[in-house]
């Protein structure tokens, strides 16, 4: 029987949806599940997680764990992998999953993949898969030796919504040390460009080519539309636009009523930002790009003839 151990992560004083998604993912390739929870005060999110398919919880709360570092975070986890003798360990693929994982798997020198999208069985053997070449193609990876460790794309599942009834168990961490001394935690200042409300997004990607077609071309649609701009992480990491318009997993996730992705490729990331939106169209010149996997309304075309003709076109038919 295998066994698989869940990092659970906090945010904002909750379980990360990233967490019950690893749920879903452990449970799916059966056996048993064990999840730990790391923090100070955590017992409640700790019996929230057990209460939402995780298994046996390990509650580890230790007023040394209240803020996030690598250091001990790592001391624990490479502590619950010992005592709980998993095949597999699960992170989500976010900042800090992807900054302690390696730093588990280097200290027990254990195989790792990250950015996983999917974990297949092939006999007892498992097979990690993981999105190349722009989500065109899916590569395949064994890891040899046991526990095998992966980092897991947040959106790559849908979280579990389960309630088998878990137990918590107390997990001494031991105050652990840390060689890197937690400062401040400060929230980016944002610069007033709310997606979360926007109820029409306009976003744009690496497609525009450059930042004077956001201006040129894609911004007469969301001016005809009374739309709000978005983008891609390609365009913000370029410096193109501000990082308030990214909408995705390092980004925001929005849901607005209407969403138009003008040369997005739809990476997963992408993806997890804005498939919650209640309408989706995508354009773009490949159609066979994984964007039109979640659109309502998909046109193949070249951006820069379709995108001025529709804002023509609305902004004449609004007169
Ligand atoms: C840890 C991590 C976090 C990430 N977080 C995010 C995130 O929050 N948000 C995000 O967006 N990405 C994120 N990414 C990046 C993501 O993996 C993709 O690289 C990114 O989304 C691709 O952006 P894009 O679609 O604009 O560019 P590309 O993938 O290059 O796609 C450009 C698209 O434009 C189309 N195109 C080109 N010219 C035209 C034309 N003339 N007319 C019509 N279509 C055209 C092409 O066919 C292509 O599909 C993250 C990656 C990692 C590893």
């Amino acid at each position: 029987m295998s066994k698989t151990l869940i990092v659970g992560e906090i945010q904002k004083g909750g379980l990360r949806e990233a967490t019950l998604e690893l749920v879903a993912m452990a449970r799916g390739l059966g056996g048993d599940v064990v999840s730990l929870v790391l923090g100070s005060g955590v017992s409640g999110l700790a019996e929230d997680l057990a209460k939402k398919g995780g298994g046996k919880v390990l509650c580890a709360d230790d007023a040394a764990l209240e803020n996030y570092t690598a250091d001990a975070y790592a001391s624990v986890i490479r502590k619950a992998i010992e005592a709980e003798s998993p095949d597999l360990v699960l992170f989500s693929n976010t900042p800090s999953g992807w900054d302690v994982a390696p730093k588990v798997a280097a200290g027990i020198d254990a195989g790792i993949v990250t950015d996983v999208i999917r974990i297949e069985k092939d006999g007892d053997e498992l097979v990690f898969v993981r999105r190349m070449f722009n989500a065109k193609f899916d590569s395949q990876l064994r890891v040899t030796g046991s526990p095998k460790l992966a980092t897991v794309q947040p959106g790559a599942l849908e979280a579990y919504s389960g309630s088998e009834g878990g137990s918590v168990e107390a997990f001494d961490a031991g105050s652990p040390q840390s060689r890197t001394t937690f400062v401040e935690t400060r929230t980016a200042a944002s610069g007033g460009h709310d997606l979360s409300k926007a109820e029409i997004i306009v976003s744009g990607g690496r497609g525009l080519q450059k930042p004077e077609n956001f201006e040129e071309v894609l911004k007469p649609l969301v001016e005809a539309l009374g739309a709000q701009m978005g983008a891609s992480r390609p365009v913000v990491d370029a410096g193109w636009l501000p990082h308030e318009y990214q909408v995705g997993s390092s980004g925001q996730v929005v849901t607005p009523k209407l969403y138009i992705a003008i040369g997005i490729s739809g990476a997963i990331q992408h993806l997890v930002g804005m498939k919650g939106s209640n309408y989706i169209v995508a354009i773009n010149k490949d159609a066979d790009a994984p964007i039109f996997e979640v659109a309502d309304v998909g046109i193949v075309a070249d951006l820069f003839d379709i995108v001025p003709a529709l804002a023509a076109a609305i902004g004449s038919a609004k007169g």
